[in-house]
């Protein structure tokens, strides 16, 4: 099973289908990750907040895999807004996953309160000149965070990785991101299980005889976006994995579409300002 790659807007390709590391302990992350190296996941999504890092970088060295066919990505955390501390950040985040580059370095939160993220896209930018990352993008910026950072910067974010999953489908937000050739990746992408239960995800697993989780990646896959569920369990790290003996039908894509709510499972950009 060849996992797609997505073309990023600076030329560079990205495995569609990742594992996510947020909530893995940092005692069971090597382990978690071998797993997933196990069964095929070439892309891991981190964070320097996740600290878990460690355990990644662990992971990937005893795996033996060649670093060219693995696609790692951390985010900077809020507190090293400021450029020096971007590039401190970033140089601890390396050390502690054992790598000379990361493939994605992403700007963890806009928090709007000031606009100290445009400091951070700078040093990101640079970041990226030195080779000590391959693609710079954001998590979590509103349409109105995307034009900031367009406007005061020289580099367009390859990647806006947000929360979306069937109960809250940020069609602005996707947009926004289109219109300025961003990619669009899918955090919780599984809602952390909330939208489980809904008649035509249930209706959908039922007809092609799989899971409902797989049902929910199939839809993300076929709508094309970038996702990493996750699990530190090992039959839903493979199940996870095992979702290219499918295809959902127009209608069933559909149905699922019509699920949007509004309901969110994290915090909102427009409002969190951690430090
Ligand atoms: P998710 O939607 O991937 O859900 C994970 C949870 O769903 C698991 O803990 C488990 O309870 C359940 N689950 C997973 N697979 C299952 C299966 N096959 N069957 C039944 N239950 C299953 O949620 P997430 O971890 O929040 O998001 C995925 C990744 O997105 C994170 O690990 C992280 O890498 C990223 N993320 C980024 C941000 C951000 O601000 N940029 C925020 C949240 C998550």
């Amino acid at each position: 099973t060849a996992v797609p790659t997505v073309e990023l807007n600076d030329g560079t390709t990205i495995p569609q289908l990742g594992f996510g590391v947020w909530q893995v302990p940092a005692e069971q992350a090597e382990d978690v990750v071998t797993k997933a190296l196990q069964t095929g996941y070439r892309h891991i999504d981190t964070a320097a907040v996740y600290r878990n890092e460690e355990g990644v970088g662990a992971a990937i060295a005893a795996s033996g895999i060649p670093r060219d066919e693995l696609y790692v990505t951390t985010k900077l955390w809020v507190s090293d807004f400021k450029k020096g501390a971007t590039k401190q950040a970033l140089e601890t985040s390396l050390a502690k996953l054992g790598l000379d580059a990361v493939d994605l370095y992403l700007i963890h939160w806009p928090a709007p309160a000031d606009e100290k993220y445009l400091e951070a896209w700078q040093a990101m930018e640079e970041l990226q000149a030195e080779g000590k990352t391959r693609s710079i993008g954001v998590s979590n910026f509103l349409p109105e965070h995307l034009d900031k950072v367009a406007e005061a910067g020289s580099v367009i974010p390859a990647v806006n990785q947000v929360e979306v999953h069937p109960a809250l489908q940020q069609r602005d937000i996707q947009a926004a991101n289109t219109k300025y050739g961003i990619a669009t990746q899918a955090w919780s992408p599984l809602a952390q299980g909330a939208v489980f239960g809904d008649q035509p995800i249930v209706d959908a697993a039922g007809a092609h005889g799989v899971t409902v989780a797989q049902v929910i990646i199939r839809w993300h896959l076929q709508r094309g976006r970038i996702l990493f569920p996750k699990s530190v369990t090992p039959a839903r790290i493979e199940e996870n994995f095992d979702v290219f003996g499918f295809e959902l039908t127009d209608a069933e894509l559909e149905a699922i579409d019509a699920l949007d709510r509004g309901e969110r499972t994290g915090m909102d950009p427009a409002t969190f300002n951690p430090s």
